[in-house]
């Protein structure tokens, strides 16, 4: 496969290749790590997941089975074929997989956001070239109808239950039936999945409550696990311990040392609520997909405390702060809007979206497809901790009369225009 013009549209873009062979490599690793498959079913899988990957690198890269094999243990870039252009993408040394065999969060992320830009170029454009299967869309397509299903109950409804989807990422039958979630949400919810547990127990992230990942290791000849959230952010600021191997028992965390948020951060800081978390059993308990997990739970909790953060600091100065703080608005045209009436009486709106993305490179080329944000937003924020990607984002939103801003920096904006001093 290589790199073709069209007569009516942008050219082919290694976007697209690259999603495919990302797609087909996380797919393959999963049929390898995957504990419940038989060695048949196995052996097929990543035969047929071979073969793919041979149509989509094209006549003139040979790839043998073996090589493929030992590939899938190595970092991202060693699985693109020579052709495939490179700069467009951030750095891609990491792997894709990590020693437990469980898919590496930069890899996913990848994986996802990339899936989200070839939504846009599909829109511009029917790509008729390439096979893409139902498999290889479905986590795409469990996350837009979970949001059809919760839209379904009308605008304040829709905001109550994606917000206890975003604070409920895991927990028992019953927990999640009271909590009033719609019964066709309820199946996005699956067993506490297997990189997380240990013997009979799993434990949740103390940041966003999804199972945390359980790795072995060895200190001293001495074997010892670590418990840390997939999520690297969560693992750096607090959601990381270790235990040590028990018998029959739970077994108690201990946690790491974490890192602490600039001092001006602090409002928005997401940090733990809990300081060390028991050990829950695997029996009757349920956790979202993953990717429903990465991509409503974990931004979601920046956009509830962005909302939370806003009405408590505007509502001295505003009339009708619940009129004027609006999270996902409009069934969700985009995560906030805000109207607030300065000192001087004038009205100043935001409209914002939080982008939550690994791979900044591939949100600004989705952004770029877009022409802007899709929902008309003029904001794009980016939590705290992706302040690296700002300069980046900002080149291309300018273009599209977009601006670009941290939360911290957005909401001292929003409090700076209502006549609100942020401290
Ligand atoms: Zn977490």
């Amino acid at each position: 496969m290589t790199t073709t013009a069209d007569d009516d549209g942008p050219t082919f873009s290694h976007f697209e290749a690259f999603r495919l062979i990302n797609f087909t490599f996380i797919k393959a690793i999963q049929a390898v790590t995957a504990p419940d498959l038989s060695p048949r079913e196995r052996a097929e899988k990543l035969m047929r997941y071979h073969g793919d990957l041979l149509a989509a690198y094209g006549p003139g890269v040979p790839l043998p089975f073996s090589e493929f094999r030992r590939k899938l243990r190595g970092p991202m870039d060693g699985l693109l074929p020579p052709w495939l252009d490179r700069s467009q993408f951030d750095d891609l040394s990491f792997p894709v997989v990590d020693a437990e065999g469980c898919v590496t969060g930069n890899a996913f992320d990848l994986q996802w956001e990339t899936s989200q830009l070839h939504r846009i170029l599909k829109r511009l454009r029917r790509i008729g070239r390439m096979r893409f299967t139902e498999e290889q869309l479905q986590d795409e397509i469990d996350q837009d109808q979970m949001y059809e299903i919760l839209k379904g109950r009308g605008d304040e409804q829709y905001v109550k239950d994606r917000t206890t989807l975003v604070e409920c990422p895991a927990g028992t039958i019953e927990e999640l039936n009271k909590r009033g979630l719609p019964l066709n949400a309820i199946r996005y919810y699956e067993a506490i999945p297997y990189h997380a547990v240990y013997r009979t127990w799993w434990f949740p992230c103390t940041v966003c409550q999804w199972p945390m990942k359980i790795s072995k290791r060895m200190s001293a000849g001495r074997e010892y696990y670590r418990v840390a959230c997939l999520y690297g952010r969560h693992a750096d600021t607090g959601a990381s311990f270790m235990f040590w191997p028990t018998s029959g028992d739970a077994p108690v965390l201990h946690p790491d040392s974490p890192d602490a948020p600039a001092p001006h951060e602090a409002a928005l800081f997401l940090g733990t609520g809990v300081a060390v978390p028991e050990a829950k059993p695997v029996e009757g308990h349920l956790a979202l997909k993953r990717g429903v997990w990465r991509y409503t739970c974990v931004p979601g909790l920046h956009e509830l405390r962005l909302h939370s953060v806003l009405r408590e600091r505007l509502a001295a100065t505003q009339t009708d702060v619940g009129e004027a703080v609006m999270l996902w608005p409009m069934s969700d045209a985009y995560d906030h809007r805000v109207e607030v009436k300065g000192p001087d009486g004038r009205s100043h709106v935001f409209t914002v979206d939080v982008k939550d993305y690994t791979h900044a490179r591939v949100l600004a080329e989705s952004l770029h497809r877009n022409e802007g944000d899709k929902g008309g937003a003029e904001w794009l924020v980016v939590p705290d901790h992706r302040a690296d990607q700002i300069p980046l984002l900002t080149l291309t939103c300018d273009k599209y009369g977009m601006k670009v801003a941290t939360m911290t920096d957005f909401a001292k904006r929003v409090c700076q225009s209502a006549g609100v001093r942020w401290a």
